[in-house]
């Protein structure tokens, strides 16, 4: 027994943590559709589904992500567990992935293409697409060297953009050759900004030190007449690298995909060689990738494992549905998810008969939706709920109705009257009816 009532904590002094939003029953139809798509898509690319804790040892993200990153840096959700373990919430999925993949040896020298889906957690300036949970669908292949691969994500993703109604997304791509021809590049960038050092904000003077390619990342506008000036990599590229990314353009071209080369996207993370892409739209203020990967043939070896070439990417699925729910033809953003039926019950002596019922309609049609209405609330307001959560149909079950065997349906949408139907014979009734009842609105 408690020894003292608790004391009641107001409503309002709880609010979800910064940066992380509730998804509310009015929009997760919109992110089902969306999962629900994404899933067929990589599965009819033979990719298959790992689930991966939400939870690593710090020391993962620091040696892959890189420790001079933004992510490493200063973004990552970390405590020391009670054994005296630091771990951070996971803010992408690729390294738990080569994590996963190397400690279950899934590799035995064969081909994998694997797919995730969650949430990540970074701790940003929260604005509009950019959260600090915020959810990811990404996928990777490992053992595949070739352009093709790089070209096979980029169709998929195309397919996808393309079954969920999405156009006027932008391809980005570049080359970033190998870590060792990246050091000749690295270090006349370091040349160039430290001969412009004073031209620097604070945070790129801080990353002249310590990850000095990143500057050309930077979307500070103040700079931007400084970055177009900074050496490109073009002029870098190794023979390989050149002839990879020759080879993948070829395949996009092929294949009809728009793209533009913009060598000065290196993209955030530190462990991308050779191709790197991004999806973008201008439909989303500053926040405008949606999409982004590239080959990291470095990580797996990085981590004890045998050389293994990679590539993957990962598709920022807040940002998509945001682009979705503003698709005016997308009726999935208002909902979607109502029921078909709604229970009326007249009486709590009538609880067992209503919910019995229920059953056997939810037994003979699996996939409607039927909602008994709970609670000993009078006709009018259970009329009025039942209105309310968008059902179709009403099912009255009052006295009169139990005591002949009866049951009274009334079309809420149309103006057709009530009828009665023998309980025995509703199922048959619905099944005639379902197809009306699922018919877009
Ligand atoms: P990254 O893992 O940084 O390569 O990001 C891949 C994609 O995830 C981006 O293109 C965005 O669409 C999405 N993304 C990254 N960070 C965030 C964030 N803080 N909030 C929402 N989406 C994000």
């Amino acid at each position: 027994m408690l020894a003292r009532t608790p004391r009641r904590i107001a409503v309002s002094t709880f609010k979800a943590v910064r940066g992380m939003n509730d998804i509310l029953p009015d929009r997760t139809p919109l992110w089902q559709r969306l999962e629900d798509t994404a899933r067929v898509v990589l599965l009819s690319y033979g990719y298959e589904e790992i689930r991966l804790p939400i939870l690593e040892q710090t020391v993962l993200f620091e040696r892959s992500i890189g420790e001079a990153t933004d992510i490493v840096e200063k973004e990552m959700y970390t405590f020391t567990d009670r054994n005296g373990d630091s771990l951070s919430l996971r803010p992408e999925g690729t390294a738990g992935t080569v994590r996963a993949v190397l400690q279950h040896n899934l590799f035995r020298n064969q081909a994998q293409r694997l797919w995730y889906m969650g949430p990540m957690f970074r701790r940003e300036r929260p604005q509009k697409g950019r959260y600090r949970q915020f959810y990811q669908i990404g996928a990777e292949a490992f053992g595949m060297p070739g352009p093709d691969i790089d070209a096979e994500l980029i169709i998929l993703t195309r397919r996808l953009w393309h079954l969920l109604g999405l156009r006027g997304l932008r391809l980005e791509i570049n080359t970033l050759g190998t870590a060792t021809t990246r050091v000749r590049f690295r270090h006349d960038v370091v040349s160039y900004f430290s001969a412009n050092a004073e031209k620097l904000d604070e945070e790129s003077r801080r990353r002249l030190q310590s990850n000095p390619l990143r500057i050309l990342d930077s979307k500070a506008p103040e700079l931007r007449e400084l970055i177009q000036g900074a050496p490109t990599f073009e002029r870098y590229v190794d023979p390989e690298s050149g002839k990879h990314f020759r080879q993948l353009r070829g395949i996009l071209e092929h294949n009809d995909i728009e793209y533009q080369v913009n060598p000065r996207l290196v993209r955030g993370l530190d462990y991308y060689s050779k191709t790197v892409f991004e999806w973008l739209t201008t439909e989303l203020g500053a926040q405008g990738a949606v999409c982004g990967g590239g080959r990291y043939d470095g990580l797996v070896e990085h981590f004890g494992g045998e050389p293994t070439p990679a590539v993957g990417f990962a598709i920022g699925m807040d940002r998509l549905i945001e682009l979705l729910s503003e698709t005016p033809q997308n009726d999935l953003a208002r909902g979607g998810n109502e029921p078909h039926l709604y229970l009326i019950v007249g009486g709590d002596k009538h609880y067992g008969s209503a919910m019995r019922l229920a059953e056997s309609v939810r037994e003979a049609i699996p996939q409607i939706r039927l909602v008994t209405h709970c609670g000993s609330d009078s006709f009018k307001s259970q009329f009025k709920q039942a209105d309310k959560s968008g059902a179709r149909i009403a099912l009255l079950l009052g006295e009169d109705e139990i005591a002949r065997g009866l049951v009274t349906v009334k079309h809420l949408r149309i103006s057709s009257g009530q009828i009665t139907v023998a309980q025995s014979e509703l199922i048959a009734y619905l099944q005639k009816e379902f197809a009306s009842l699922c018919a877009p609105r």
